[in-house]
């Protein structure tokens, strides 16, 4: 397994291709590391022998130890571990732990590249896939996922855009490998991870033949530019705090007729399975969201108690109400990360596929929530942490003696807690990081009709109006 120095030392060898704020930066560039420093938790949590069994797992390729970040889950047992694993760095970083994208990735190109060979009975894909994740574990790789296209006008489907690259699409091939041109959108982690794993954001017809393309590059690859975005807490001048040194990065990914070698590609032209595989990367993916947004729940519990204490109004009525509001929210989506798990199902290539109709209805309450809790922390906040004089203005000998006077609340609770609770209150609730972030609990994964449609597709009403009419005694 790499240590997280490691990681940032394979950071600082790769090509430039990263660009921001009108100009080519490194990786280890000062607005891009906080997103780095949250990988790094997933590296020190792995080494950290406390941790041994949640971070960690021994590989069913290599029989070695990898982190469970780059593990194909092939139990029960696994999803569940991953959840945890999950929550547990959540809470760490303050928000998104960002890394489960790759593993929800590698997941799935587990199961969609055995299928696709097993009904093609022609393809390689699936041991190119083992190929693949063995390095990649030996390796300790981050991977982005690289799935939602630029994508044109929404009404239309990729054959109809009047630009065909407005979806990512294979543009030649030859025997050595294929070219693919057109760009992804939102991609969190591009300018921190190893790999950029791409493949279809939806279902794809007969015609669509070119836009069924899945691969895999180096994320420095020749052709490649990433047009980054990046969003962290305020950084902080006198009070340091471990939130203000995390943060994370999103990029325009654009794919400049990249060329990509046939060992790397797990997709190419096979259009039944372009939908297959953007469904069952949102299964997973969405099981994951099981088990972050419990912990982004936690925090807001942990926000909303704490502020209520120092504010002198804990115990009240509606601090309870809200406290218990919450935990039903937070405890339900983890139970139904559970539930996936339990009633997950083994694929072909032996990979555990999370239960659809959990995964989604735990994303889809998570999802719309996310401002309606949110709101709760705005409430029992109060106004001054949105409005509160700058950090150094607590520090000068004029101002801050009138700010120590005026701000203190429950006056058992120091200067000092208070200017830290309320600093940390204004980030979460009104800094750019924060409305990405609360963007990015709504969209992440798909934005909420994806969750209805998933949901509609699967259950079965007709059973229930059978029920209804047992019980009304209608007979067809
Ligand atoms: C912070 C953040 C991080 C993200 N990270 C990643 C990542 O790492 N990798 C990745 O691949 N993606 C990522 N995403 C992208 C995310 O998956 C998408 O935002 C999501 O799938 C919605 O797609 P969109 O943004 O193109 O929205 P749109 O598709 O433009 O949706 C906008 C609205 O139009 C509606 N709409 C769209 N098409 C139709 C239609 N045909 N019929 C009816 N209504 C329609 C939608 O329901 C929605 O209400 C991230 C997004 C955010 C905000």
């Amino acid at each position: 397994m790499r240590t997280s120095d490691e990681y940032l030392e394979d950071l600082r060898r790769m090509r430039q291709n990263i660009y921001m704020g009108g100009r080519p930066v490194q990786r280890d560039d000062s607005r891009i590391m906080p997103g780095v420093n949250v990988m790094k938790i997933t590296f020190d949590m792995a080494q950290d022998p406390a941790n041994s069994g949640l971070f960690t797992e021994t590989s069913q390729y290599t029989g070695k130890k990898i982190n469970r970040f780059c593990n194909v889950c092939d139990s029960v047992d696994d999803l569940l571990k991953k959840q945890k694993m999950i929550r547990t760095g959540t809470r760490l970083s303050g928000f998104c732990i960002q890394r489960c994208m790759g593993t929800d990735t590698i997941n799935m190109l587990s199961v969609v590249t055995r299928d696709l060979d097993d009904a093609t009975g022609k393809t390689e894909y699936y041991p190119r896939f083992l190929e693949f994740i063995k390095s990649y574990q030996e390796r300790d790789l981050i991977a982005a996922a690289v799935q939602t296209d630029a994508k044109g006008d929404r009404g239309k489907r990729p054959h109809e855009q009047v630009d065909p690259d407005l979806h990512v699409r294979v543009v030649s091939q030859n025997r050595d490998g294929i070219v693919v041109r057109g760009a992804k959108e939102d991609i969190t982690m591009a300018s921190y991870c190893d790999e950029l794993i791409v493949f279809p954001t939806r279902t794809l017809t007969r015609n669509e033949k070119q836009w069924a393309v899945a691969f895999a590059v180096p994320s420095d690859t020749e052709n490649v530019h990433i047009i980054n975005r990046a969003s962290s807490p305020r950084e902080r001048k006198i009070l340091k705090a471990p939130l203000n040194t995390y943060g994370s990065s999103d990029a325009l990914v654009v794919f400049d007729d990249t060329f990509v070698p046939w060992d790397r590609v797990f997709m190419c032209g096979e259009h039944e399975f372009g939908g297959r595989m953007a469904l069952t990367f949102a299964s997973s993916h969405r099981h994951s969201y099981c088990g972050c947004k419990p912990a982004v729940e936690d925090i807001i519990m942990g926000l909303i108690a704490l502020t209520a204490e120092y504010y002198g109004v804990e115990g009240k009525h509606h601090i309870r109400e809200k406290l218990a509001h919450l935990a039903g929210i937070a405890e339900l989506i983890y139970a139904a990360g559970i539930a996936a798990a339990v009633e997950s199902t083994r694929s072909a290539s032996g990979t555990q596929v999370p239960a659809s109709i959990y995964a989604n209805v735990g994303r889809r309450l998570a999802g719309e929530n996310t401002y309606n809790c949110w709101g709760m922390v705005a409430d029992v906040a109060g106004g001054f942490p949105v409005t509160m004089p700058f950090e150094e203005d607590y520090f000068d000998p004029v101002t801050g003696p009138f700010i120590s006077k005026y701000t203190v609340r429950n006056p058992d609770v120091s200067v000092e807690k208070m200017h830290r609770l309320q600093r940390t209150l204004s980030d979460y609730l009104s800094s750019s990081w924060a409305g990405v972030w609360q963007v990015g609990d709504v969209h992440g994964g798909g934005s909420p009709v994806m969750e209805s449609i998933a949901i509609l597709s699967t259950y079965d009403f007709e059973e229930r109006k059978k029920v209804v009419k047992r019980l009304a005694g209608i007979q067809d």
